[in-house]
């Protein structure tokens, strides 16, 4: 693999860039109280002579350039929460807000788009279209993608494609990962409540004990996965938290489970969302007991569209070259997703790895998280060549 080949312009920032990225990492803010992140990046890109509109979803940030002629809209965007971690580790701009971290690398995603959004808004003259920089609150759960689309900011003026990335930790510095249709997973959780009739330990034949039930159910649920997805395709059922019974000789009257369910295809969630309520419906059948499920879907699967995923490969091959792969894949989710749904665009992943340490050792929502700073290079320089290819 060759040594990636980081834009001039962004050479020149080099500095500035990384600054940024720790300047951001030492003051974490969690989802929707992004308020001092919003205000430096609202300074900057008005510095940078944008128009600025900021409130959009709550906290987030929307800066705007047209160039000298007419063409499309192209959006680009980065995420601003932290999550709540305590940061272990003691680098020199290790977090100064106790409890929070950014830990998942939207410290750098924000520092490579105010460094691209630089280097663009020096080049408007070029440019044939408009340049939306979106700064985005609340990735991690929140949902922010969703309040800044509800309050317009695909429109005024119409985004035409959007694109976002993700540092990566499971790729090596010099890759980039991208790929049309599923990227990241849908992922959705679900409550599973057991009501049966408690009473005396030794007397169960009076009783509907609702933690034997409730063992059937979290065995049973794992078939879902073994026994009804096609065994090539991905998903998960996972019951990760079991809440009940009140004693030793007490038969419990009311379990409660916790759960999540991830697919990398809608047939396969929807495949999933049925047979956890025939499997729900036939246990209680089975049992005489009460059970009630309550399923809430979560971010949508994050799925490329084709023509703007080959656009990325293109600007990313410009930079890395042959370091364009096929992605490390997750089932985690991203709500990068609404977007997508809306319009057309492209999520990928720029490969962050520290390359000091060994590969898979650090891994995105840890306390010890750390990427490799020069990938922030190759991530700005991607957003100058996809630009400059869309609108040149
Ligand atoms: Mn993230």
């Amino acid at each position: 693999m060759s040594e990636p080949k980081i834009h001039p312009e962004v050479a020149a920032i080099e500095e500035d860039i990384i600054a940024t990225r720790r300047h951001i990492h030492q003051r974490p803010e969690l989802a929707f109280v992004e308020h001092e992140t919003a205000k430096m990046i609202a300074e900057r890109l008005t510095a940078m002579g944008m128009e600025v509109t900021t409130g959009v979803g709550k906290t987030g940030v929307v800066g705007l350039f047209h160039g000298a002629g007419d063409g499309p809209c192209i959006a680009l965007r980065a995420d601003m929460d932290g999550l709540p971690i305590q940061e272990t580790g003691d680098s020199p701009f290790k977090s100064q807000n106790d409890g929070v971290m950014h830990a998942c690398g939207h410290d750098g995603h924000m520092a490579m788009l105010l460094g691209a959004a630089k280097v663009l808004s020096g080049m408007r003259d070029r440019l044939r279209g408009s340049v939306k920089f979106i700064f985005q609150p609340a990735e991690e759960g929140g949902g922010g993608a969703r309040f800044m689309i509800e309050e317009g900011v695909l429109e005024n003026p119409k985004v035409d494609e959007i694109y976002g990335l993700h540092l990566w930790n499971y790729q090596p510095y010099g890759t980039v990962g991208a790929k049309e249709g599923p990227i990241l997973a849908a992922a959705d959780v679900f409550t599973i409540t057991v009501r049966g009739k408690g009473g005396h330990g030794a007397v169960p034949h009076t009783t509907v004990d609702a933690i034997v039930i409730a063992s059937h159910l979290v065995t049973v649920l794992q078939t879902i996965v073994s026994r009804n997805i096609n065994p090539l395709e991905s998903a998960v059922v996972t019951v990760g938290k079991i809440t009940g019974g009140h004693n030793f000789n007490v038969i419990a009257d009311e379990v409660i489970l916790d759960g999540t369910v991830r697919a990398y295809k809608e047939e396969n969630r929807q495949t999933i969302i049925n047979r956890l309520k025939e499997i729900t419906a036939g246990v209680a059948a089975t049992f005489g007991a009460e059970i009630e499920l309550d399923y809430r879907e979560g971010y949508p699967l994050t799925v490329n569209h084709a023509e703007q995923t080959e656009k990325v490969k293109r600007a990313a091959g410009q930079v890395v070259g042959d370091g364009v792969q096929f992605p490390y894949l997750s089932m985690g989710g991203e709500d990068f997703s609404y977007y997508l749904k809306e319009i057309p665009g492209c999520f990928f992943f720029v490969g962050s790895a520290p390359q000091d340490r060994e590969p898979l050792t650090v891994p995105h929502h840890c306390s010890h998280f750390d990427f490799d700073e020069q990938a922030l290079l190759v991530g700005s320089s991607i957003w100058i060549e996809l630009v400059i290819g869309l609108l040149q």
